[in-house]
């Protein structure tokens, strides 16, 4: 394995499922959900199946698809694109983030990013030569994420090739303000650099957040250097049919095309036109999914008080982090791989998606993306540490 690899074991989610799978713990760690996405979606993809649709899709995606990807976004951002030229289809998020990176990053190019980060960022960082110049966001007096604006323009150097966003965040569920995105835009234009958003929890920013979510591409100035990044995993409740996209100005989704197409060409062909029947639904298949994931959040948040957690609020995703300090716990990492025998649940400890890990060692996030019984059960569990 090449050395620029060697750092990378298996992923969290990984390890912590196989161990939910061992012990037969309530699994709250790795985000999927337990239930199924649209009906019409599934209908959808198994007349797709049933009609031939089996063979290679076009590199950028079928039109159907791009054209939905298109109207969707315009319908909920406000943002105007040409379906032929300005998105891409990409299997799932993952494979967009990295053939951006991959596309746009010279070895040596350095990539602002936040911590704690997504781990596939530091992974297709480093495969691309690049380097990571992580800003750490903290929770504030309220318990809501955020970053100094020192450090962000320190972060900035003459090597700064693109700034990678993710709001909603992942693990934290704080959603980026738009105070917050406004510096991180005048430094992106000061810099001359692109940004790279990763918005697959753009459906999921919950009634009591303090902020909607704003798409950092809307902002003046941004729409021409940013590449804006979603999926259909987590707004339909599909993450094993990896159909994700990127949207931008054409030179820049032309350049994620380039790479994409020596990564895995194309993906997803009978799927591709369900996820182009799922964008087009209704506004209030939207709401009504927030919603449900909303209560739901609530009753394990309510469930990790009673069992002694502090809990930081969560505005967005479907992810919670919890302070274990108050249960005596003091590394979330020696936490999350003793909880399946203590108690049954299995979490995951937010520490690994730092570079400074002493930053979240008292933290562990828990996904209540999960049946109401199912999260019930946890928090029975959780009960016991007390
Ligand atoms: N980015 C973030 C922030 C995520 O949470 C996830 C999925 N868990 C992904 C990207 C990957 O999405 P996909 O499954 O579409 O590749
Ligand atoms: N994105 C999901 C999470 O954060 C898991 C994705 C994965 O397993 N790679 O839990």
């Amino acid at each position: 394995l090449v050395g620029r690899m060697r750092p990378f074991g298996t992923t969290i989610f990984t390890e912590m499922s196989a161990l939910a799978a061992r012990t037969g713990s309530v699994n709250l760690g790795q985000g999927f959900p337990d239930t199924d996405g649209p009906p019409e979606m599934l209908a959808a993809a198994a007349e797709a199946l049933r009609s031939g649709a089996n063979q290679y899709p076009p590199l950028p995606g079928i039109p159907a698809l791009r054209q939905a990807v298109v109207a969707h976004e315009e319908r909920f951002w406000g943002l105007t694109r040409d379906a032929d030229t300005e998105v891409v289809v990409t299997a799932g998020a993952t494979e967009a983030v990295a053939a951006a990176i991959l596309a746009l990053c010279e070895a040596g190019d350095e990539v602002v990013c936040f911590e704690p980060y997504y781990d596939s960022y530091a992974a297709s960082i480093a495969l691309a030569g690049a380097v990571r110049r992580p800003v750490t966001l903290r929770p504030g007096a309220d318990g809501r994420y955020g970053f100094d604006e020192a450090d962000l323009r320190a972060a900035f150097g003459p090597r700064t090739r693109m700034v990678l966003l993710n709001s909603p965040h992942n693990p934290t569920g704080t959603v980026f303000t738009t105070d917050q995105l406004t510096l991180i835009a005048r430094l992106c234009q000061e810099h001359d650099v692109y940004a790279v958003t990763d918005e697959v929890y753009e459906h999921l920013v919950f009634t009591d957040s303090a902020t909607p979510h704003v798409p950092l591409a809307t902002l003046p100035g941004m729409r021409e250097r940013t590449l804006r990044i979603s999926s259909a995993g987590k707004s339909f409740s599909c993450t094993g049919w990896k159909v994700g996209w990127a949207t931008g100005p054409a030179p820049l989704v032309s350049a994620v095309q380039r790479v994409k197409q020596f990564l895995t060409f194309v993906n997803a062909g009978p799927l591709q036109p369900a996820v182009a029947v799922a964008l087009a639904l209704p506004d209030t298949y939207f709401t009504t999914f927030r919603d449900g994931l909303q209560a739901r959040r609530d009753r394990l948040v309510a469930g990790l008080t009673d069992a002694g957690f502090g809990v930081l609020p969560s505005e967005g995703t479907y992810f919670v982090t919890a302070d274990i300090t108050p249960l005596g716990g003091t590394d979330g990492v020696d936490f999350c791989r003793t909880l399946p025998e203590r108690c049954g649940v299995v979490a995951v400890p937010t520490q690994v998606f730092y570079d400074h890990q002493e930053q979240g060692r008292r933290l562990i996030r828990f996904a209540f993306c999960k049946r109401e019984e199912v999260i019930d059960e946890a928090a029975r569990r959780l009960r016991t540490l007390a």
